[in-house]
């Protein structure tokens, strides 16, 4: 089974490679886009290889680089998983709905979290990249960026 789910992958890796020629593929145990070096990282044995490596594909053709607030975070990583299913259309891979809004839901919830006073537990606001404040308590932190697109849900930073 494996050995089949790795040859798929694979002739998936060719295909997004023809059609992206600026694109370097790189295996390893994420999901990244990196606009810096253009490189897209994938893990070939997770098991939605192939969703998360059209969406990184998605990520790519978009031109996708920075982010300046969460809530284009947010928007960015629906704007890839669009792209995503366009280019798995054209390729005959159909992504699951249900991949998609799990995705995204992990997203909403590690960007609940992000934005959870360390101190005190109160939402805070969004004050700049990745900075934010509590109004409750005025307690001020700062969030690592998503480096990957595979969060774990509940990630409590
Ligand atoms: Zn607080
Ligand atoms: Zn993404």
């Amino acid at each position: 089974m494996g050995v089949i789910i790795m040859a798929k992958i694979t002739s998936l890796q060719k295909k997004l490679e023809h059609k992206l020629p600026d694109v370097t593929f790189r295996r390893g145990d994420t999901f990244t886009w990196d606009h810096t070096s253009s490189c897209i990282l994938y893990s070939p044995t997770h098991p939605s290889a192939a969703a998360f490596l059209l969406h990184e594909a998605g990520h790519a053709s978009l031109s996708h680089s920075s982010y300046d607030s969460s809530v284009h975070l947010l928007t960015m990583e629906r704007d890839a998983w669009q792209k995503a299913k366009e280019i798995g259309e054209e390729l005959g891979i159909t992504i699951d709905d249900s991949t998609i809004e799990d995705a995204l839901d992990s997203y909403r919830d590690w960007l609940h979290a992000r934005t959870t006073c360390p101190t005190c537990n109160a939402t805070g606001i969004e004050k700049g990249k990745n900075r934010y404040l509590c109004l409750a308590c005025s307690s001020t932190w700062t969030s690592n960026e998503a480096r990957t697109c595979t969060l774990k849900r509940y990630i409590n930073k």
